[in-house]
């Protein structure tokens, strides 16, 4: 199996990346922003409780987010050609998590690709994305920037981590999507290889 991180601040593209590269290489895409947004969607107790963290910019807590990546990685059919995980793990509680859930089921991260992008050009990509994505957590400026210093304090610290473990490929995230797409594809094309 090729396990995938799209890794990166938010706005950096991970999404959208991590959608195309799905399609290609017929990977089961994981977000963890999608599921919490359905679980919002449909009124669920979940998405109740995830809502205030996510309009505040904070991080929903680790038991809740990897309580819902350990229900679907248990339902997935052990067929499946690998997963791209879209914005989990965000702190080194669900790296590690992550580790041992794929363990168990005898498979392993095979890359973390980080998408490096400059601030300012994040809060102009989510300002912009806020015009059409309907998401309130995208429209604030504040609860942008605030989204930005939970990546820089909780989530970035983990490059040490993934870098420690050899897994860790930086990828220039600015120009055409098709670009940075390409950058990509380049990688992965390496590791079949
Ligand atoms: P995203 O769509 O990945 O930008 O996520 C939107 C929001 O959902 C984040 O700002 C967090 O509040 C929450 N969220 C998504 N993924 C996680 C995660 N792995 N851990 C904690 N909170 C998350």
């Amino acid at each position: 199996m090729t396990n995938l991180i799209l890794f990166g601040p938010p706005g950096s593209g991970k999404g959208t990346q991590a959608l195309i590269l799905a399609e290609h290489y017929a990977l089961k895409h994981l977000s963890t922003g999608d599921m919490l947004r359905s679980e919002i969607k449909n009124n669920t107790d979940l998405g109740i409780a995830a809502q205030t963290y996510i309009t505040q910019g904070k991080l929903v807590p680790d038991e809740v987010v990897i309580g819902m990546i350990r229900s679907v990685l248990e339902q997935l059919p052990p067929t499946i050609n690998g997963i791209i995980f879209d914005g989990f793990p965000r702190t080194q509680k669900q790296a590690q998590e992550l580790d041992q859930l794929l363990a168990e089921k005898n498979t392993a991260i095979s890359s973390v690709l980080s998408l490096e992008v400059g601030d300012e050009e994040i809060v102009n990509r989510i300002l912009l994305r806020g015009k059409t994505s309907g998401r309130t957590d995208d429209t604030n400026e504040e609860t942008i920037r605030a989204r930005m210093n939970v990546y820089r304090e909780q989530t970035e610290p983990l490059l040490e981590y993934f870098n420690q473990q050899k897994k860790l490929v930086g990828i220039e995230g600015e120009g055409s999507i098709e670009d940075i797409q390409h950058r990509l594809r380049t990688i992965i094309d390496a590791l079949a290889s």
